[in-house]
């Protein structure tokens, strides 16, 4: 049995996801809320087992270190070009919230790039496709899911909309590239994007004209 559960958690309103396997558990951008996050754990008598960040921005990644003084040794997977954003993530959210924001240090980070990724144990497994989207910042990921059809879109793709390319170190022409690579998957994909409701793909490409 598998399934989505979405959260919608701090001011930023960016979704923190579940990826439900047979009460295993893979957490997608836990950006905020940390003890909410720990007690829904707790309350679905779930195991947590992998924690992933589709982007350095601080309202996909900022409850991570918190999570880990529970889960010491639950690494988070980012990709490697936005690990400067994380060394930044207190300055950048006193930006956006309008105020110094109680940040504990991530401890265990593990690399992720292009390709393929299995969290697995003796008895069970969880695989996925890592698709590399720049463009919102220079390390924003995709995860694919091929068998279940579902992909999780961080800031790169949104219901009838694309990510921000306006800081300094976003790029819009790889933007542009990244959400053509996303629209080439096949239609029927569920997108769950960083913020906002679901979509598909097949929704977004009848819209693609409009983003650039
Ligand atoms: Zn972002």
């Amino acid at each position: 049995m598998k399934h989505v559960i979405r959260y919608p958690l701090g001011q930023m309103q960016a979704n923190c996801y579940f990826f439900v396997q047979d009460e295993k558990a893979l957490l997608i951008d836990p950006g905020d809320s940390a003890d909410f996050l720990l007690g829904q754990i707790q309350t679905m008598k779930l195991e947590l087992v992998g924690m992933i960040a589709t982007h350095g921005h601080f309202d996909h990644s900022m409850a991570v270190g918190e999570i880990q003084l529970t889960y010491p040794q639950l690494p988070l997977y980012i990709h490697p070009n936005d690990e400067f954003l994380l060394k930044r993530v207190v300055k950048t959210a006193k930006h956006f919230l309008g105020y110094d924001p109680v940040a504990i240090p991530i401890q265990s980070m593990q690399k992720m790039l292009e390709g393929q990724i299995r969290i697995s144990s003796a008895n069970w497994r969880i695989e996925f496709r890592i698709l590399h989207t720049p463009g919102h910042t220079p390390g924003s990921c995709c995860l694919y899911f091929e068998n279940e059809k579902v992909l999780f879109s961080g800031d790169t793709l949104f219901k009838s909309g694309i990510g921000r390319y306006d800081f300094s170190y976003s790029d819009k022409g790889q933007l542009k590239q990244s959400v053509q690579k996303l629209l080439n998957l096949p239609s029927e994909i569920t997108v769950y994007p960083g913020h906002g409701d679901e979509t598909s793909i097949e929704d977004e490409k009848k819209i693609i004209q409009q983003y650039f």
